[in-house]
Parts: structure tokens; C-alpha cells; sequence
């Protein structure tokens, strides 16, 4: 069998939920492992809920992502339109097919009377979910006078619907547990339910892959698939992510939009590599492998359904790991592409040797790399643990050495200079040099100095030394 998955977000919210990427990296992997199709399709029936932008930003993302699609709304295919409000014509069709067949039913009542219905209905010691709203007397008359209508699929009573997760094995719903579901709504748009199940169908998908809040809904859909007798898709429920302390991954907690992941500097591999762990485990319990790898081990059937934990910490361990593995070369590239405004941009591939061990983030590098193009700011606190007296003329001593430094300088030599300087003036190497790391750069941490002196340039190390006496005369003085 030809496998067809797809992806079918609604276009209602910033770009992808990242726990949506999850799911979608592995129906993306499943449909490559089998050389079948992935297809986008965009469901934007419900018109209140729209956000302008938001389908542009969900391919995009999926193309940062090499998340690459066969079908979909901007790269076409066979089965198309593939963006739902576009095939408005097709719903109406197949709605109309159900009122034949005797499924579904014209509704013209209110939403008050639906409420006071339901209302009744709270009140009864059996409560039943599914009203079957609406006397159905008049409807021609009704439908000629052009009264506002919903179609609702009339759910039969007291029957069990069960299908096979490939995630949760057998799963049944008792009809009693759902509503006379809306098909079409009054504005002629179809809901959700209608239009998934009409599209899986006319767009092939065999495999119906998506987050497990969507099992209550099968049922609805088994309904309609066995209602025009159309073979059922395999149901593939996957597990929403949760906090580190068990909740709902949510935007209170996490960050939850994929390019956010992108926007802090986390490398679109690691990403899916951590995503590609939310619910599956490599068979040879590895952490780290290529989406080659994945696509060659994941199956859909060893999805764990019990809800992976999130974790952002280990997600930057997962990028610290990959950003060391990359050439300095590479590494260099993503940096530039990431810092296009940034005022180091000019000196990273010098930086690059200096800095790969010590960052986990592309943007780790802006705080470590800020003081080598822009004078840095101070904090006389961090003078203060630098553990000796009399700074100032430390500074001082240590700006006039530099004047007389042989130049080009050389790192022996300014070393050693120093060394010198700490013996005569009766003090510690590792003070001598952490006020020279201060003066240059205003941390008392940074990359190998050195190194990072001869990419600021000597004229302006030795002002920055100069000019620190001047603006802070009051330098603290703290021999510990
Ligand atoms: N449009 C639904 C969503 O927003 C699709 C659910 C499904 O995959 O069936 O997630």
C-alpha cells in the first residue's frame, strides 16, 4: 500500500505548537520510511479563529525545518485545492449525500433552544449526549424560505465504536458519549469534523496521525466513514508533551512556538533530534542520530503513549552537543545567518575556535563575544573580586607596559611581560591578568584573552585600559 500522511493544522495561532512539530516530524518520517507522500493541508473552517499570517508561518516553518511536504497549499498536487475554505463546494455535496442516506439531518433551531434542550437534559437521571435536536416537519418548506440551517449527523444510540490505535491498541466509545455533531454550519462553512474525514478520503491519507486529544473525536468520524462506506484510515493517536512537572505543555510554562526554538539559537537538528525521543526510544537506546537514522528506525507502532516530558535543559544539552560537532566552518555559517545585525558579525569566524566549547545556544555567543566590537560596560562590583589593593594604580602600570609592549603583540611575550609586572608590583598572576580581562572587556569570564585582544586590536585594548582610570577614579579596593 501507497502510505499518504498529512499534516492539517489550523491556521489559528503563531506558527507550529512544538509539541504539533513532534507529531509532525514523525508522520513526516513515517511517510519517508515507506516512500510515501506527506501532505500540508490547511484547515481554516473555523473563520473566527483565524490568524492573519498564520499559514505563510506554519510553511515556513515546516521548510526551516526541512520538514518537506509533496502536496500542499503553495506546492499544489493531484488532490487539491488543499486549503479547506477553497472546497466549500464539496462539503455541501457530501452533506447533502448524509441527509440522503438518513445520517445527517437539516437543524434550524437556535442556539437559546440547543441550550434550554441540553439544559432539560442535565435535569434527567439517564442522560443521553446525543438530542436529536429539531422536529423534522416542514424542512422544504423551510429550506424554500430560506431559513438560517445547520446539518447535524444524527449519531445513533447505545452502540459501541471501536477501532485499533496503532499507539493505544483497541479503543471503544459508546455513541451515548457524543453529540449530534454539527457537519455544516450555518455560513455554509463545514466543521472540522465533516471536512477532515471528506478530505483524508478524497486526498487519500491512509495513515491519520495527531496528538491524542483527538480520540474522542474518531468515533465521530468512524460515523461518517461507515456512513459512505468508505474504508477506514489506520488512527495513530500520538502523546501530547508535558512540563518537566507533569502538566500540559503549556504557553504559561514553555516556550511553545517552534520558531521561538529557532529565534533562541537552538539548531534545527537538535531540535528534532529531541523531538524525535518525545515517545520513542532508539532501539539501540542512543540520544543522538541524524534524521537519516530516525527515518530509517522509527515505526509508528513503537510510539510509547504515555506523555513524554519536555525538557528545555536537555534540549540545550542535545544543542551543545551539536554545535560542538559541527566544523568550526559550519558552525561559523549558522552564526553568521543567525547574527545578520549583530556587531561581531565581521569577526566570527575568528571567535568561532574560541567560543564551540563554551556555548549551547547560537545566542550564548552575543553575551560571550559582545565586548569585542562594542566598548564594554562596567560593574565596579566585579572589581571588587578582584582580591588586591591600590587598582587604580595597577591600571595604571599596566597601560604604560602596554604602551612599550613590542608590537605586533605576541602572546609569549605580553604574557610573560605581565608575569613580570605581577612579581615587581607584589602581586598575584591570576589578579594581574583578571584586571587586564576586566579592563579589556568588563567580564571577569570570557574566551581565551589573549586571543580575544588580538581580534579587538591592540590600539583599542590599550585605550580601553586608559580610559577605565579615568571614568571610575574611585576604582574599590578589596584585598581579601
Ligand atoms: N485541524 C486539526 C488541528 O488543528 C487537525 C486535527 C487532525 O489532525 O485531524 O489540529
Amino acid at each position: 500500500m501507497n502510505v499518504r500522511t498529512r499534516f492539517a493544522p489550523s491556521p489559528t495561532g503563531d506558527d507550529i505548537h512544538i509539541g504539533n512539530l513532534s507529531t509532525v516530524l514523525k508522520t513526516w518520517a513515517f511517510a519517508k520510511k515507506n516512500n510515501g507522500q506527506f501532505v500540508l493541508r490547511i484547515e481554516d473552517t473555523d473563520q473566527e479563529r483565524l490568524v492573519e499570517g498564520s499559514e505563510q508561518k506554519i510553511e515556513d516553518a515546516l521548510k526551516r525545518f526541512s520538514l518537506n511536504y509533496d502536496e500542499g497549499p503553495d506546492v499544489g498536487g493531484e488532490f487539491g485545492p488543499y486549503r479547506q475554505s477553497e472546497r466549500l463546494d464539496i462539503y455541501k455535496k457530501y452533506a447533502e449525500e448524509l441527509i440522503t442516506k438518513g445520517v445527517a439531518y437539516y437543524c434550524f433551531c437556535s442556539k437559546e433552544r440547543i441550550e434550554e434542550l441540553r439544559k432539560q437534559e442535565e435535569q434527567k437521571e439517564v442522560k443521553t449526549k446525543h438530542l436529536h435536536f429539531c422536529n423534522q416537519n416542514n424542512i422544504e418548506e423551510r429550506l424554500s424560505k430560506k431559513e438560517s440551517y445547520v446539518i447535524r449527523l444524527k449519531v445513533p444510540e447505545h452502540q459501541d465504536i471501536t477501532f485499533d490505535d496503532i499507539v493505544r491498541g483497541k479503543i471503544t466509545i459508546n455513541t451515548d458519549q457524543i453529540d449530534d455533531q454539527i457537519l455544516l454550519k450555518s455560513d455554509g462553512f463545514p466543521t472540522y469534523h465533516l471536512a477532515v474525514v471528506i478530505d483524508d478520503y478524497l486526498m487519500k491519507i491512509n495513515y491519520i496521525t495527531r496528538a491524542d486529544e483527538w480520540i474522542s473525536s474518531t468515533p465521530k468520524h468512524i460515523l461518517l466513514y461507515q456512513a459512505f462506506g468508505w474504508e477506514l484510515p489506520v488512527f495513530c493517536h500520538l502523546p501530547l508533551l508535558r512540563n518537566t512537572d507533569k502538566s500540559k505543555l503549556s504557553k504559561r510554562k514553555n516556550a511553545v512556538w517552534a520558531s521561538w526554538y529557532l529565534e533562541q539559537g537552538y539548531l534545527k537538528e537538535a531540535i528534532l533530534n529531541y523531538l524525535a525521543l518525545m515517545g520513542w526510544t532508539h532501539p539501540e537506546q542512543k540520544e543522538i542520530f541524524s534524521m537519516e537514522e530516525f527515518i530509517e528506525k522509527f515505526d509508528l507502532k513503537d510510539v510509547n503513549p504515555l506523555g513524554p516530558i519536555f525538557d528545555i535543559q536537555k534540549l540545550e544539552w542535545m544543542n551543545g552537543e551539536y554545535i560542538r560537532a559541527l566544523s568550526d566552518q559550519e558552525l561559523t555559517k549558522r552564526l553568521e545567518e543567525y547574527l545578520i545585525d549583530h556587531p561581531s558579525k565581521d569577526h566570527i569566524a575568528k571567535l568561532v575556535p574560541l567560543v564551540k566549547e563554551r556555548i549551547k545556544k547560537l545566542s550564548d555567543f552575543i553575551p560571550l563575544t559582545n565586548f569585542i566590537s562594542q566598548s564594554p560596560e562596567y560593574d565596579l562590583n566585579d572589581f571588587n573580586k578582584v582580591k588586591v589593593d591600590d587598582k587604580k594604580e595597577i591600571l595604571e602600570k599596566i597601560s604604560l607596559t602596554l604602551e612599550n609592549i613590542e608590537k605586533p603583540w605576541k602572546k609569549e611575550n605580553f604574557e610573560n611581560t605581565f608575569q613580570n609586572l605581577a612579581k615587581d608590583l607584589n602581586m598575584g598572576n591570576r589578579e594581574m591578568f583578571q584586571l587586564i580581562r576586566l579592563a579589556v572587556s568588563g567580564q571577569l569570564v570570557t574566551p581565551p584573552l589573549f586571543e580575544c585582544i588580538k581580534i579587538i586590536g591592540e590600539d583599542e585594548v590599550l585605550n580601553r585600559v586608559k580610559e577605565i582610570t579615568k571614568k571610575y577614579p574611585n576604582i574599590p579596593d578589596s584585598k581579601g
